[in-house]
């Protein structure tokens, strides 16, 4: 058995009436029963729900109606977005037994345009982490190595579509838990511009470098899902009015002429020399294709990873502070007062790295401290704004490696916090800024784990990395390689 179509090739054959909505999910189905036993991707799963939603689709189609553009494809979500008839957990003890009385606003566009919510995948909690080794449930394994993370931390996400289980899902993208996972999975993984997608209904971790995407074979999937979940939502004040393009038409323009960045910074210590490889190949292919390739600086990227571990913490000490085991989520039973009613129920819900987080951020926003890191740290991240403004200037894209490795053992960082920040040692300036960058696959390393390959686009632009990054996987076939499971 091959697994489920991907999102272009559900739709069609859904809306064209070979294969009904229902046998587009129960393949979904079918494929997880097969797929999931040791992989361990998702946290729920909901059949009689999407079977029904399923067969309201089917019965559109029957009385002639257009079901929308997502018609039938089965999708999941990483548990850290809301919707109605799930538990949303962020695979945190402390919201276990959460079902949000709302859906998310993706969750709203996508079910408008026809797609079906199949599960929720697992994740570190609260989005905390680069290897789904913090979730507070289980770990999920890489499909092309078990022994390997699948990345995170929307690993569930990505490790789901690598093995063919569904069509597409969705993650979310603080510092690169879209972009990397993608990388060690083999998949394609799109962080759109700050703004472009909104956050309703996303549990907030970094509210001011937070994003949603979708998690694909490809980047025509990418184009065709974020089409349907980009767009101003008044529930989301960061979110932009920007028109829409048509991402789809623009995934077939020619790149001849197209001018590509490459910084220095982004190839320095630590990378692996078989990563570098693979991406210097792209490059090659590129110009082949009649792009340009220019060097460019980033002069500020250095310190984009302390950076971000001040303002991200800081913000997440903020948003966690909801988790009190009054309102909502685990309340511990036999408090002794108010007082230990709230230090038990936080002891108890939050796993180590939430933990570490919330005390990080404490103490960069602590009175005395505040101006130390926090405010230093928003200094830094207009600089490394403004090394994209800058670079931006002179080229159309940036094209780098996504991670310095390929996809590590299992546990081999889990005691280490700080080598652990490194992995996304790429891809976080990308959030500090706000620009889109997407995630695709350029090739494997000798113990065949995929390698990723990062386009970086200016503001509202991606358009653009879509299209380069179609042309890409027009010309290979890297993203078209299946693990060892799906092969079966
Ligand atoms: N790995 C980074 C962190 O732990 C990024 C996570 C994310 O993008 N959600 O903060």
């Amino acid at each position: 058995m091959s697994g489920v179509l991907n999102v272009a090739e559900t739709a069609r054959t859904v809306r064209s009436r070979k294969c009904s909505a229902r046998q587009a999910v129960q393949s979904a189905i079918n494929a997880i029963r097969d797929r999931e036993g040791r992989l361990k991707t998702f946290i729920s799963v909901s059949p009689d729900a999407a079977l029904k939603r399923a067969d309201e689709i089917d019965a559109a189609i029957a009385h002639g109606r257009d079901p929308g553009p997502l018609a039938g494809v089965p999708v999941a979500l990483k548990d850290n977005i809301c919707n109605r008839h799930a538990a949303t957990t962020c695979a945190s003890n402390i919201l276990r037994d959460f079902v949000p009385p709302y859906d998310a606003h993706v969750v709203e566009r996508l079910t408008a345009a026809g797609a079906i919510i199949l599960a929720k995948t697992n994740m570190d909690e609260f989005a905390m982490g680069s290897s789904t080794e913090n979730s507070g449930f289980f770990k999920t394994r890489n499909p092309w190595n078990e022994n390997c993370v699948p990345g995170g931390s929307s690993g569930g996400s990505t490790a789901a579509v690598a093995a063919r289980m569904i069509p597409a899902a969705f993650g979310s993208d603080t510092g690169g838990s879209i972009r990397q996972p993608a990388a060690l999975c083999g998949v394609t993984g799109l962080k759109p511009t700050y703004g472009r997608v909104s956050r309703y209904g996303l549990v907030a971790f970094g509210s001011s470098l937070d994003q949603i995407g979708p998690i694909t074979v490809d980047a025509r999937d990418a184009a065709l899902l974020l089409a349907v979940i980009a767009g101003r939502d008044p529930r989301d004040s960061t979110s932009v009015a920007e028109p829409v393009p048509d991402y789809v038409a623009a995934l077939d323009k020619p790149i001849h002429g197209l001018k590509i960045g490459i910084a220095a910074e982004y190839f320095g210590q630590g990378l692996d020399p078989q990563v570098e490889t693979a991406v210097r190949a792209a490059l090659d292919l590129f110009r082949a294709r009649g792009a340009e390739v220019r060097e460019i600086t980033l002069p500020h990227m250095k310190y984009a990873v302390a950076c971000y571990y001040v303002v991200a913490t800081a913000e997440a000490s903020s948003n966690l502070a909801r988790y009190d085991g009054v309102h909502y989520g685990h309340r511990t039973p036999v408090p002794s007062d108010l007082i230990d009613l709230y230090a038990r129920s936080r002891h108890e819900g939050f796993g180590a790295e939430v933990k570490r987080r919330i005390m990080l951020g404490t103490y960069v926003l602590s009175s005395g401290y505040y101006d130390a890191y926090y405010l230093k740290a928003l200094k830094v991240r207009t600089l490394i704004r403004r090394d994209f403004e800058r670079a931006f200037e002179s080229v159309d894209v940036i094209a780098s490696p996504v991670t310095p490795t390929t996809a590590f053992p299992i546990g081999e960082k889990s005691d280490d916090p700080l080598a652990m920040y490194l992995a996304d040692i790429y891809t976080i300036s990308a959030n500090l800024a706000g620009v889109p960058a997407i995630s695709i696959p350029c090739g494997f390393d000798a113990k065949r784990l995929p390698i990723g390959l990062q386009l970086t686009g200016p503001w509202f632009r991606e358009d653009r990395i879509l299209n380069l990054a179609h042309q890409f996987q027009s010309a290979t076939d890297h993203h078209t390689h299946r693990p060892p499971l799906a092969a079966a």
